[in-house]
């Protein structure tokens, strides 16, 4: 297998053909012209060929047969959670990772007979609950608790039951962790944070190598229209070649980010889990953390992460999440390490001692 930043650059595109570009610019198209007895091809809810060339480069990059992208992570939730679960089911959701996945179990899919099962994001608590369930969500790394979760030995237990596994494995793009070699059926991602890294889409995918699992989770898209736009698509395509150096970057800044913030002895709790753009500490309190992010220039105070820009967020502002009032999750963009390094404990100092 080629190394990643050859495979992110190639994957999905058609080869060399004389007088064409090398990725086709996007198709806008709803119906198409389309004879005699109807095909997919013929309207746009159901196919477009932009979305295929990106499908075809997430497949490759997650070692899946297929990948359906979908217009947002939640859409991909969903369009696996809905027509994988039936009445009499059992569905373990992490209590402690992405809000929006336990929000659809407990309030939409609890209420229609599904039962289930919220737990910590451990190792032991999944494999407790995985017994009897019929399927299995997991998110590693965890967001943003930044736990790191052993997809193959969980996907044994769960399989052991004659369940599936379906992992969210945003934090660390198909180039850091590829579930399904794992063990996995189902590997989802939010295409909104690393893997397009400009934050300027919102997309969402879900790649498998089983027809049946494919089959149901397309099937859903075509149904409910949770399409992306060609244009997004082709702009997400068009990110990929670069994610493997941005991602080098990243992961550059944050190993050194980490080491200073952890040496300047003003910030608790570091956390990295060794890959990925992402890495949280804990500030004393609300008002520290808010000084601090208004006092940073690099710094865009912001949700989401994997951008080229730094950001990072009280965590806590959304409520949702059981963190303390100082918990940053901070996401390293691609600035100098030096200058990053230099604003973030530069005004971490002016607001601890100022
Ligand atoms: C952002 C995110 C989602 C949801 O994705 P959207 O594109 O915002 O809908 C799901 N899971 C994780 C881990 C995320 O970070």
């Amino acid at each position: 297998m080629s190394g990643d930043s050859t495979r992110a650059t190639h994957a999905g595109l058609p080869g060399a053909a004389q007088g064409e570009p090398f990725l086709p610019g996007p198709t806008f198209q709803a119906p198409t012209h389309w004879a005699g007895d109807m095909g997919p091809a013929g309207y746009g809810r159901m196919v477009n060929p932009t979305w295929t060339a990106y499908e075809a480069a997430l497949a490759e990059l997650e070692g899946a047969t297929d990948a359906v992208v979908f217009s947002s992570g939640m859409a991909a939730v969903a369009g696996v959670l809905l027509p994988l679960t039936r009445p009499g089911d059992v569905l373990v959701v992490p209590g402690d990772a992405y809000p929006g996945v336990r929000t659809i179990a407990t309030d939409h899919l609890r209420a229609r007979g599904v039962e289930v099962r919220v737990v910590a994001s451990t190792d032991a608590a999944f494999r407790e609950a995985a017994e009897g369930a019929s399927l299995v969500w997991a998110e590693t790394p965890s967001n943003p608790g930044l736990e790191v979760l052993d997809i193959s030995g969980l996907a044994e237990v769960v399989h052991a039951g004659g369940g599936l596994l379906a992992i969210d494995g945003t934090l660390a793009t198909p180039l850091r962790q590829r579930a399904l070699e794992l063990g996995a059926d189902v590997a989802m991602a939010s295409a909104s944070k690393g893997l397009t890294g400009h934050s300027d889409l919102v997309l969402g995918y879900v790649a498998a190598r089983d027809a049946e699992v494919v089959d149901a989770v397309r099937g859903w898209r075509t149904l409910t229209g949770a399409i992306p736009g060609p244009f997004e698509v082709w702009l997400a395509h068009r990110s990929l070649p670069t994610l493997a150096v941005r991602l080098e970057r990243q992961e550059a800044n944050a190993a050194a980010l980490g080491e200073a913030l952890r040496r300047s002895g003003l910030v608790d709790d570091v956390r990295w889990p060794g890959f990925g753009s992402v890495l949280s500490f804990i500030l004393p309190d609300q008002d520290v953390a808010q000084r601090w992010l208004a006092a940073t220039t690099l710094v865009a105070e912001a949700t989401s992460f994997g951008g080229v820009h730094s950001s990072a967020e009280r965590r806590d502002r959304w409520g949702t999440d059981d963190v303390p009032p100082g918990f940053i999750r901070f996401s390293c963009g691609i600035e100098d390490s030096a200058d990053l390094i230099a604003d973030v404990i530069g005004a971490l100092k002016n607001v601890t001692t100022g």
